[in-house]
């Protein structure tokens, strides 16, 4: 069973991982906006991602048989001003959520929460692999600079993402 207390802090986690997704979305529309289709495509992957993250809290509150809470989402921002702008955005995003997420497990701790620390290790680790593919994009832009050719073939790349949920999660 888990406090009443985590279980606030796990429904508004449920909120920002939504609030993340209507962000990439968001990211999305824009690279579409300037006809990179690839970079487009990378970011619905990664609101399927964070559709995801979200479900896997909301199970794991009924789980605890506790009830879920769905609540409105904050407005993404809608303008970026280039490609470099919309991946750094989505990089600091990230290290945003990593510490969220660290704070989650400190009430964990607190709390000798045992259960929510082993599904929080989960979403912990997950964040090095997040961080690591923003910054690693981020870099790849920034080396290739508004090189046309260059452009193209990491938009080309990027469309092949597809998302596949770990086979033995919710
Ligand atoms: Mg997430």
């Amino acid at each position: 069973m888990i406090s009443e207390k985590m279980t606030e802090k796990l429904n508004d986690q449920i909120k920002h991982e939504l609030y993340s997704g209507h962000l990439y979305l968001s990211m999305a529309a824009y690279c579409a906006s300037i006809d990179l289709d690839g970079f487009s495509n990378f970011f619905v992957v990664q609101e399927q991602e964070e559709r995801f993250h979200a479900m896997k809290f909301f199970h794991y509150i009924v789980e605890q048989d506790k009830d879920v809470k769905i609540f409105g989402l904050d407005q993404p921002e809608t303008e970026f001003d280039s490609l470099e702008a919309v991946i750094d955005a989505a990089w600091k995003h990230e290290q945003k959520v990593t510490k969220r997420l660290y704070d989650l497990m400190n009430l964990a701790n607190e709390e000798k929460d045992f259960a929510t620390q082993s599904l929080l290790k989960w979403f912990i680790d997950e964040q090095v692999e997040e961080e690591a593919s923003m910054l690693g994009l981020l870099k790849k832009v920034k080396l290739v600079g508004d090189k046309g050719q260059g452009i193209f073939m990491l938009d080309k790349e990027l469309a092949e993402r597809t998302f596949a949920p770990p086979a033995a999660e919710k």
